[in-house]
């Protein structure tokens, strides 16, 4: 999608480690705008799905998931990050590798916001290993949900995560994707 392109071009930042800084209009400062062109065009490009629910995970991506919802007219649920997991049977739970952070952590869905009548678009803002997806993919296979596909916004192509998940034959429709980006030049090059 030629507007996030281009923003990403003209307000992303470039970090050490192939971490691309996009506070200032994705993930901190939020361009609302750009999330309601964002969100027209995943529901081009789903137009041929019927999804009756979004599901994204905290904290990023709920902003992004909100808009699409509004767009889609369904609601949103987002797994929620969790110190302790409560063993009563009443969440979906997953543990989850955190790219940016280093770090596992478990997230959980209640049973009662996604059931096996559900028809679900997920959207997160990156995907880079596939774990954060992964997990949702689980959380939504355990509760014996179908998954319609995955809208990302940014995806880093020269990470694993795209052709792990395509590879599992779930659709992933990524708005930008960067294939090679260098923090000394600052140069971004995208599919
Ligand atoms: P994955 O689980 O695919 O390895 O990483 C996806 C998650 O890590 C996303 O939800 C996102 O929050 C974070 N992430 C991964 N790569 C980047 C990046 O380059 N920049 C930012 N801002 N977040 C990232």
């Amino acid at each position: 999608m030629q507007a996030l392109e281009e923003r990403i071009r003209k307000d992303g930042i470039i970090k050490p480690g192939n971490v691309l800084k996009v506070d200032s209009f994705l993930n901190h400062q939020m361009d609302v705008s750009l999330f309601v062109e964002m969100a027209r065009e995943w529901k081009r490009l789903f137009s041929d799905r019927t999804i009756n629910k979004i599901l994204t995970i905290e904290a990023s991506g709920i902003g992004i998931a909100c808009i699409v919802a509004a767009e889609f007219n369904v609601p949103v649920v987002f797994a929620k990050k969790s110190q302790s997991i409560n063993l009563d049977g009443e969440m979906y739970t997953t543990k989850i590798e955190s790219f940016t952070h280093k770090k596992s952590y478990d997230v959980i869905v209640s049973k009662k916001f996604l059931s096996k009548d559900d028809h679900i678009l997920v959207i997160d803002d990156f995907l880079a290993n596939g774990c954060a997806i992964n997990g949702l993919l689980e959380i939504i296979e355990s509760a014996g949900a179908t998954v319609e596909g995955v809208g990302i916004a940014i995806e880093k192509g020269f990470q694993q995560g795209g052709k792990l998940i395509r590879d599992r034959g779930v659709r992933v429709e990524s708005l930008a994707i960067v294939d090679s980006m260098d923090c000394e030049t600052g140069s971004i090059i995208f599919r």
